[in-house]
């Protein structure tokens, strides 16, 4: 008989199904109408109910089937019993069919971490820009991130109602990333998706010196690899801190499992430990293509204000 699916893809399957539910609750929050917004460490950093029952949903689901495994989501919550509605147990069929790259197939549940991030773009889901929304499940292991999964609940939003709205993007390193079609950015043109929410003069600063054509402002770190592996950007800068390992994670999983590259703005490659400091407080420096176009011009002056 077949050997029963390694551990990696049995996590990867459940996450996908997970990112399905946490996209439901997505939705049905917002057509609910009441966000239950709490500002974190102020206007700019919000919480809504949302970002609290997904977390709630993923961590707990995951958690049931995988007691072992190190799980860390981006919300402080009370750690109470969930209710029942809020877990999924199901896992998609598809992935379990895929084989597992041999350097993973002996993973155990111990070694794994799973960082979340139950709703990225948060004040761009408070201000109706829904499609800048994802639901971002990373799975890191020996430190690097080695699978993904990206739920984008408002996909196809404003595609009429025929569209399938929404969809869900995954990726293991060796095997490859799926759900989207992979495109490349318009050749010989630099086309730069940076923070619309999280701008400061260092930021801009460091844009206007890669002398970009064009730069695409939108929330979420999640959406900025979706721009990049769709062609819509050539480079995601953010010369800031603020984003954290919840936020690259899941996005690093599936950038690099398409031969993309994301370091911060040193060139410096993220950890994802356990006990890794939560802060990318280097910021951020990510590419499908031509990385080094783009890390050979980022200035010394910006690099210097930019401590790890
Ligand atoms: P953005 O590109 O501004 O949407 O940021 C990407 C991710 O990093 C989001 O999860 C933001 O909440 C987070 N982030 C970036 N900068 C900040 C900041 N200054 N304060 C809080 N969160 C931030
Ligand atoms: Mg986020
Ligand atoms: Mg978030």
């Amino acid at each position: 008989s077949m050997a029963s699916p390694a551990l990696l893809m049995r996590v990867v399957a459940s996450a996908y199904s997970v990112a399905e539910k946490a996209a439901t609750i997505v939705r049905n929050i917002m057509s609910a109408g009441d966000l239950g917004i709490v500002e974190k460490t102020g206007a700019n950093d919000l919480q809504t109910k949302a970002d609290r029952l997904v977390q709630m949903s993923i961590c707990s689901s995951l958690a049931r089937k995988f007691p072992k495994v190190t799980i860390i989501g981006e919300e402080e919550l009370p750690t109470d019993e969930v209710t029942e509605e809020l877990i999924e147990d199901g896992h998609c069929e598809e992935i379990l069919k895929k084989t597992c790259p041999a350097q993973y197939t002996g993973i155990k549940e111990e070694e794994l971490v799973i960082w979340v991030d139950p709703l990225d773009g948060t004040k761009e889901y408070t201000e109706g820009l829904l499609d800048h929304v994802t639901v971002l499940i990373g799975i890191a292991y020996g430190g690097k991130a080695i699978a993904g999964v990206i739920n984008q609940p408002y996909y196809n939003y404003e595609a009429g109602a025929d569209a399938v709205l929404g969809r869900t993007i995954w990726g293991v390193l060796g095997l490859g990333a799926f759900g989207f079609q992979l495109t490349e950015a318009p050749a010989g043109k630099h086309i730069i998706v940076t923070t619309r929410s999280h701008s400061s003069t260092l930021v801009n600063d460091c844009i206007s010196a890669l002398n970009p054509d064009h730069v695409i402002r939108v929330g979420g770190a999640g959406n900025k690899i979706i721009q990049l592996i769709e062609g819509k950007a050539s480079a995601y800068v953010f010369a800031s801190p603020g984003c954290k390992k919840w936020d690259t994670c899941a996005p690093e999983a599936i950038l690099h499992a398409v031969g993309g590259k994301i370091t911060d703005i040193h060139g410096n490659s993220f950890q994802y430990n356990k006990e890794v400091k939560h802060m990318n407080s280097a910021g951020v420096l990510a590419t499908l293509r031509n990385y080094d176009y783009y890390a050979s011009r980022i200035p010394n002056t910006v690099k210097q204000s930019l401590v790890p």
